[in-house]
């Protein structure tokens, strides 16, 4: 088959403290681009060796000549990723492995000078680049939508009014989506950055509200990046749309082995769903490749995760893989599985085509889509205004929209369906043509709305974009999250001479946290008529109240939570 490759890079970090502080022995080595592991227990054998497109060495500091600092990363993987991007192509990168070793450093960073990741820096260029092509036959336009999958529920964290999961649904023509995330149309690093954080902010909110570690969770981050070029000799215009997925995955190690205690049973089967799934797509697609087995049973559909990335594992799509090795020797057999994994998903090829005016194609593929439905409807001896008590409510997610059913696409063989968490079952290829009306009316409305959010202009997208931001910003303004001046939540600075919490939650990976600003006189802390809003299983109506006395002097003084009687809940 031909196609390119999906491009593997490994990269170790430095010990964390802990490891420092118990003498930890590094265990990963590396040479060019291979990378060798040696067993702490059986250190007389030989080291186990595996070649990448890169080994990145960032177990030390720059200093030393080998070190892959944040911005090779970028230039190496993210730059090539975003030139195939401007091609046409669309792209993906995704990090893997264990909690801790370095996937969220890799894909966001941390924000402060040359510690920026992958995301952020691919952001920037792309918004660069942008602004040196400009000329009046080019136009871009850029929006964003960012996901978290938790046990096979999709979160959207750029839309505070979406507070349960979103329905992973199917379209004939456009394949697998999300219904309802929301799509943001941005306009400059600046509003990408500020989206970043608060996706990262609402990842957080959630976590410490629903009691969840986001090691657990899968966060997807997408850019769509439409290039118009108006042709002025013939007036007309083309259009190249690149889909960026980048994807921080949720720790890879086995749920029983960590911080899986307490965990509710149902999250246990659910958990690691799409990770063991994502495991079992690349063996198939690797296994097809070296031809050991005749695989035409690839199960895209077993999870939403694998589901939703179809197109960046097998199909059309650039896509590169990096996994995040911890050098520390008692890391050994995850680190080694992580090797394992990512040595397969290399023999994975995937065929990319130049997406070129797909949006036209689109509504004319979708158009006449409606026009069959309505036949359908009509032979049916119903028509559209016949049905109109069967009108559905569009906005609401997770509303009573049944599936729209389809065969899977023929490119891709698929197994079949799953019938878990939120995807919805699917439907045999035969039974099309005895689709239902009461089906047919569902698919036409779902069909027309998809036309009418194409259709809508820019302008509609910012007015959209702006409407959602001030949501978000009362809504963490509600919960009585420290907000700036200027509107920005505040970061991981904190404030020195206020008393404030910090984010609430047990998980100490946390990357993003909240601050919760005491006031002087009371603050008040629980889920009616409060200050401090938080919500979760065992946060009572009226939880506990914070005094603060300020001091003569000025100074603050000393403060204590009092208690709601229930010491040691917070
Ligand atoms: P993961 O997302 O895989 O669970 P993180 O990216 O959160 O892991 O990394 C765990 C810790 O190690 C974080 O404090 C992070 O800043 C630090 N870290 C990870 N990789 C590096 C690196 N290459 N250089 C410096 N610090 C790193
Ligand atoms: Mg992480």
């Amino acid at each position: 088959m031909a196609g390119a490759s999906v491009k593997v890079a490994v990269r170790v970090r430095p010990f964390n403290a802990r490891e420092t502080s118990q003498d930890a022995k590094c265990v990963v080595s590396m040479q060019g681009s291979t990378t060798s592991i040696i067993n702490p227990k059986q250190s007389k054998d030989a080291p186990k060796s595996f070649t990448f497109d890169y080994s990145y060495w960032s177990h030390t500091s720059a200093e030393d000549p080998q070190f892959a600092s944040q911005q090779q990363v970028y230039r190496d993987i993210g730059e090539e990723m975003l030139l195939h991007a401007f091609e046409g192509y669309n792209v993906c990168i995704f990090a893997y492995g264990q909690t801790g070793a370095g996937k969220s450093y890799t894909m966001m960073g941390r924000q402060e000078p040359g510690q920026q990741g992958i995301v952020p820096q691919l952001c920037e260029d792309l918004f660069s680049r942008v602004s040196k092509n400009q000329s009046a036959q080019l136009s871009y336009s850029v929006e964003v939508s960012y996901m978290e999958i938790y046990c096979e529920r999709v979160r959207d964290l750029l839309n505070p009014k979406s507070r349960g999961s979103l329905r992973v649904r199917e379209h004939p023509i456009l394949g697998p989506y999300v219904q309802d995330l929301s799509k943001l149309a941005v306009t400059s690093y600046a509003d990408i950055a500020d989206l970043m954080d608060c996706g990262n902010k609402a990842r957080t909110v959630a976590a410490t509200n629903m009691n969840e570690t986001s090691s657990r969770s899968h966060a997807v981050f997408t850019i769509v990046f439409t290039q118009r070029c108006h042709d002025q000799l013939t007036g007309l215009d083309s259009e190249k749309v690149s889909k960026i997925s980048l994807v921080d995955l949720a720790g890879s190690e086995r749920a029983d082995s960590s911080g899986a205690r307490g965990m509710r049973l149902k999250e246990g089967a659910n958990i690691n769903k799409s990770l063991t799934t994502l495991g079992k797509v690349i063996s198939a697609l690797a296994d097809m490749q070296s031809k050991k087995r005749k695989s035409d049973f690839i199960p895209y559909r077993d999870s939403v995760l694998t589901w939703l990335l179809k197109e960046n594992l097998g199909g059309n799509s650039r896509t590169a893989m990096i996994a995040a090795l911890s050098p520390a020797d008692i890391n050994y057999e995850e680190t080694l599985s992580t090797l394992r994994y990512a040595d397969r998903t290399k023999q994975i090829r995937c065929n990319a085509i130049i997406n070129e005016d797909p949006n036209a194609r689109l509504i004319r593929e979708l158009q006449e889509e409606v026009a069959r439905l309505r036949e359908l409807l009509m032979a049916q001896g119903l028509s559209a205004s016949a049905l109109g008590g069967l009108k559905v409510d569009e906005g609401s997610p997770g509303g009573a929209l049944p599936a729209i059913s389809s065969p899977p696409a023929p490119a891709s063989p698929s197994s079949p369906p799953a019938h878990n968490g939120e995807l919805e079952p699917s439907f045999s290829p035969n039974a099309e043509p005895q689709i239902g009306p009461e089906e047919a009316m569902e698919r036409l409305q779902e069909t027309e709305k998809i036309i009418a959010e194409l259709n809508e202009t820019w302008e509609e997208k910012l007015r959209k974009t702006e409407a959602l931001r001030m949501e978000r910003e009362a809504l963490l303004a509600e919960m009585g999250v420290a907000v700036r001046e200027d509107g920005g939540t505040v970061g991981v600075f904190s404030p020195k001479k206020t008393p404030h919490l910090v984010n609430l939650n047990e998980d100490p990976l946390m990357s993003e946290c909240l601050l919760y600003h005491i006031k002087d006189g009371v603050t008040r802390v629980g889920q009616v008529d409060v200050d401090i809003k938080l919500t979760g299983q065992f946060i009572r109506e009226q939880h506990c109240l914070f005094r603060s006395i300020p001091q003569p002097d000025g100074e603050e003084g000393p403060w204590h939570p009092d208690s709601g009687g229930h010491p040691g809940a917070l």
